[in-house]
């Protein structure tokens, strides 16, 4: 139908006449059987980078050798668009933080975190870098990368195999297939107020100054009776 006959057509009973048509699955389904793709401009935006997450080859400690293997034939990190390990910062979108998180390391993770473009996504893989991990007591060991970054996936396990990672990049598709472009709910890197680089700890007299970046994580109180 051409764009004249469509705009001279009156509006027709049935549910693509209605305002705010919004198809279900099981129409698009349908509709596709018939060789017809619906879409919008959000879908394909978001479908294009949930496809393309290019991580930064990058890795701390054990859980990276687990990483390696995500990418190898066995786990093929490929068939998720994600086997592109960048060598530099500026070309990835997603830093696995996969290993311990030592205190003289973090400022660097950080560096890293600032060099990479926007849109970017953070994994915090295995116990080290979500809390510390064993380590958690040791006093050179970070008790989390989320003080510093904001994280989008947690994956625990030491170390998480291969398969925790794929699927944690699978949760990651499903968050970035789910971003509204537009409205107050709209990610970081379509918000002005926003910017994508954060604030790099330095080694103060006993530790790392600041202890965390407030805006992305806050000490939980905890609640005391008597
Ligand atoms: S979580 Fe376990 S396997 Fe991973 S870096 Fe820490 S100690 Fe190593």
């Amino acid at each position: 139908m051409s764009m004249s006959e469509s705009a001279s057509t009156p509006a027709t009973s049935g549910p693509a006449s209605q305002e705010g048509f919004s198809p279900t699955q099981q129409e698009r389904d349908e509709l596709r059987r018939h060789g017809i793709l619906l879409t919008s401009l959000e879908e394909l935006y978001n479908w294009g980078r949930s496809n393309s997450v290019w991580p930064l080859n990058f890795g701390l400690a054990c859980c990276a050798i687990e990483m390696i293997a995500a990418s190898m034939a066995r786990f093929d990190i490929a068939r998720f668009g994600s086997e592109v390990f960048r060598p530099s910062p500026r070309q990835a979108d997603l830093l696995i933080v996969s290993g311990t998180v030592t205190k003289k390391m973090a400022p660097q993770v950080i560096r890293l975190w600032n060099q990479m473009p926007e849109p970017k996504y953070c994994i915090a893989m295995g116990a080290c870098a979500i809390s510390g991990g064993p380590f958690k007591q040791g006093y050179n060991v970070l008790k989390g990368i989320d003080r510093y970054l904001p994280v989008d996936i947690y994956i625990p396990g030491c170390p998480p195999r291969p398969e925790a990672l794929l699927h944690g990049l699978m949760q990651l598709q499903a968050q970035i297939r789910g971003q509204k472009l537009t409205g107050p709910d709209r990610p970081r890197h379509l918000r002005a107020d926003t910017g994508c680089a954060y604030p790099v700890p330095e080694f103060g007299a006993h530790d790392l100054e600041p202890p965390a970046n407030p805006e992305v994580w806050q000490a939980p109180s905890l609640p005391r009776s008597g």
